[in-house]
């Protein structure tokens, strides 16, 4: 006889109370795809990434692979990165 049922509790924290949500666009260099990423996740990369300041934290395109350059971003160092400084 089995009478043991896991009774998974899930909880949620949704406390996004946010008025705006914050994201940075980046911009694909190849293709020119634009997507934005969750500030929080650039963020996280910026911190990561702790070797050169001069380079903001990069993605690949999701389409061609290529790389992603922010369109706008301040860096937690304090270094602002705008994509129209590198076309
Ligand atoms: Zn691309």
């Amino acid at each position: 006889m089995q009478a043991s049922k896991k009774s998974k509790k899930k909880k949620k924290a949704t406390s996004l109370k946010q008025s705006k949500k914050q994201s940075v666009s980046y911009v694909c260099f190849v293709c020119h795809e634009k997507e934005e990423i969750p500030l929080s996740v650039v963020r996280d990369f910026d911190l990561m990434d702790d070797g050169d300041p001069t380079t903001p934290p990069m993605f690949s395109c999701e389409k061609c692979g290529g790389k992603m350059y922010p369109e706008y971003y301040k860096g937690v160092h304090g270094v602002e990165y705008k994509l129209s400084d590198v076309l």
